[in-house]
């Protein structure tokens, strides 16, 4: 079976990652959603808040498995026998990084592949950091996440709300 492993923080899951779910699902039999911890980027939500809001925004996808992981992506990525990470393009700002990220990858592990899925255009702006910065603000993110994580991000933030 061809799996590919989805990483990343999902603080929280956007359209755009769904998106990119959605896309690598036509080349994949089956992806995997590996929601890493990353403390280090100060998370509003903590890994199984972002687990659930993931199984969430992915429910009515088959082959789609969601899962933590902690260590190196690539170890995680053998665990499963899955060949391929995958990673969103958006606009250039994301390249330099994906770039560094895939090399790295390469260099600890030469038989994972790294594979890059391009977003819808509405989608191309779209960071789990903008919407949280919209949501504390009062704004509307409802068409830019799922209803349940846009409640979910009331609910976080409604100090923040006038
Ligand atoms: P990380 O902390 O690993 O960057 P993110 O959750 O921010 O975690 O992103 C995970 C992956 O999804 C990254 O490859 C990122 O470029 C991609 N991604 C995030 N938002 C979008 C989007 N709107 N369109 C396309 N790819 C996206």
């Amino acid at each position: 079976m061809n799996i590919g492993v989805y990483p990343g923080t999902f603080d929280p899951i956007t359209h755009g990652h769904t998106d990119i779910i959605t896309r690598s699902l036509r080349v994949f039999d089956k992806v995997i959603v590996a929601v890493a911890p990353n403390p280090g980027k100060s998370p509003l939500f903590d890994v199984a808040e972002r687990v659930e809001m993931v199984k969430l925004a992915t429910k009515d996808l088959a082959r789609v498995e969601v899962e933590t992981f902690e260590g190196l992506l690539v170890h995680f990525v053998r665990q499963r026998g899955a060949r391929a990470v995958i990673r969103g393009l958006r606009a250039i700002s994301d390249f330099e990084h994906e770039f560094q990220m895939a090399l790295i990858n390469r260099k600890l592990d030469q038989t994972v592949e790294s594979v890059f899925f391009m977003p819808r255009e509405e989608y191309s702006y779209l960071t789990s950091s903008i919407i949280k910065e919209v949501a504390g603000l009062g704004g509307t993110v409802k068409d830019f996440v799922h209803p349940e994580v846009a409640k979910r991000l009331r609910q976080r933030l409604r100090r923040h709300t006038p």
